[in-house]
């Protein structure tokens, strides 16, 4: 069996703070402190768990001090990790905070690794797979609605939910593989009967739960929001309006285009992620064919889209093109430039009711109607939300395409036994849907997904 390693990184944030952490993990944690602590009183072997102590810090091959440290030993298993873990404040200089890492390393640390402290705790059983995601959500979380989200997550609501699910597969796959033994007409039909009554809720639960993954990511990532429109109709204006004082700061998602603008705004506790194409359009000829291309396909991938018409002039056939194919489920129609007068009747446009409630009356330059725009935009993300699922919402891909599967089986289980195919095959989908749910908690899960997963988190993590 491989020694398991001691761990070491700095947990604070880069950068200068009031305090700085640094964490070690790991079976020799005490003897790392032990090689840097210099407090004749309180030697590292009288530390009591959870208990704080002023001491100070030093290189142990020069002995040059570093700082004066508060630590806290907290004793295996009960620990973040569930290892022994010993927590180093000092001040929270980066210079410093270097020097204090380098000298646990010279003592016999090694480097953690991204994410690293939470798959032990992951691995040592501290939390599972959707606690340990929700780590990474909970401090990434920019908005009110991610937060919440995220310390659902972290709670453990989550994954206590899918554990049931599972429990509830377990025994219906006792129960089917019984029945092989009760070859008797009468009492499979009757079975089979009492297994459909018992899938038919955990699918329906499970089709309410994936149901809200749109939702979820809106809440997590923020609602991809893209303001399109001709050259000229306002776009950078409203988008400067928009931003405004509630900037916020946005969390980069792998994959997204970097040519185009992107800005964050907090508005009702929602992040919007506002993407602005106005200089797609604005080039030379060939660069604009790319610039429409990539416009088109911000479109499509767009949560909700501003579209921005410059109501003092009168439309063009392209904006006429546009607004005839427009999904106005998902699009808020920006009247700009009102403060000049209104050519452009919507009216004319025959919209109906619903869709009439998609357009903006606004002012970029003065700001009439952006109160009213930006409640629209937080209106839009609250009509997205659904009160099934018990309140539950799922936020990670990896969530979506696990319950898929796990429905998919069941699927498979619910005709298998309305085909009277032998119960074992009924019994083999069973596992699958029992299966796949467990990818979720990590129950079910290959080391190499594990490590993508962690090395998505920051160091000290
Ligand atoms: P974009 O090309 O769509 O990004 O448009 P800009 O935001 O650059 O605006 C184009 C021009 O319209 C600028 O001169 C703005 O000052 C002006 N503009 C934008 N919004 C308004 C508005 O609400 N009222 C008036 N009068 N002018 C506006």
């Amino acid at each position: 069996m491989t020694q398991i390693k001691t761990i070491v990184a700095i947990s604070t944030s880069p950068g200068v703070g009031g305090i700085g952490v640094i964490r070690i993990s790991g079976p020799q944690s005490r003897k790392v402190l032990k090689r840097l602590w210099r407090n004749r009183r309180v030697p590292v072997d009288n530390f009591a768990t959870h208990r704080i102590y002023l001491g100070k810090i030093v290189n142990p091959s020069t002995e040059e001090f570093l700082d004066n440290c508060l630590c806290v030993w907290m004793r295996a298993p009960h620990s973040y990790t569930g290892e022994d873990v010993i927590e180093i404040q000092g001040h929270g200089s980066p210079l410093l905070m270097e020097k204090i890492l380098s000298a646990a390393l010279e003592a016999g640390a090694i480097l953690a690794l991204p994410g690293e402290f939470t798959k032990r705790a992951y691995l040592n059983g501290k939390i599972d797979l959707a606690q340990a995601e929700a780590v990474a959500d909970v401090i990434s979380a920019s908005s009110e609605a991610g937060l919440a989200q995220a310390k659902e997550h972290l709670t453990g609501r989550f994954s206590k939910r899918i554990s049931e699910f599972r429990s509830e597969l377990v025994r219906l796959r006792a129960f089917v593989e019984a029945s092989v033994d009760f070859p008797e007409e009468d009492i499979e039909m009757i079975q089979k009967e009492g297994i459909l009554n018992r899938l038919s809720p955990i699918q329906v639960a499970l089709t309410e739960l994936l149901s809200t993954y749109h939702e979820g990511r809106l809440h997590r990532e923020g609602v991809r929001t893209i303001l399109v429109g001709r050259p000229n109709a306002g776009k950078s204006s409203l988008l400067n309006a928009l931003l405004g004082s509630n900037r916020a700061i946005v969390h980069h998602v792998p994959g997204t285009t970097r040519d185009v603008i992107e800005e964050g705004c907090l508005l009702g506790g929602y992040v919007f992620r506002l993407f602005d194409t106005a200089g797609l359009r604005k080039t030379t000829d060939e660069v604009e064919s790319i610039g429409v291309a990539r416009s088109e396909e911000l479109i499509e991938n767009a949560d909700l889209i501003l579209w921005v018409i410059d109501a003092s002039s009168p439309l063009s056939k392209e904006d006429v093109d546009y607004l005839s194919k427009l999904d106005f489920s998902k699009t808020l129609l920006c009247l700009n430039k009102i403060d000049l007068g209104i050519v452009w009747n919507p009216e004319s446009f025959l919209l109906n009711k619903k869709e009439k409630e998609m357009l903006s009356p606004i002012s970029a330059l003065r700001g009439d109607g952006l109160k009213e725009l930006q409640n629209s935009m937080v209106n839009w993300v609250k009509r997205q939300s659904s009160r099934e699922a018990g309140g539950m919402r799922i936020t990670k891909l990896r969530h979506k395409e696990a319950l898929g599967k796990s429905l998919q089986a069941l699927g498979a289980a619910t005709n298998a036994l309305q085909q009277r195919i032998p119960v074992e095959l009924v019994a083999l989908h069973l596992r699958k849907a029992h299966e796949a749910l467990g990818e979720i908690t990590g129950s079910d899960i290959d080391e190499e997904l594990l490590d993508t997963i962690f090395s998505e988190f920051c160091i000290g993590k």
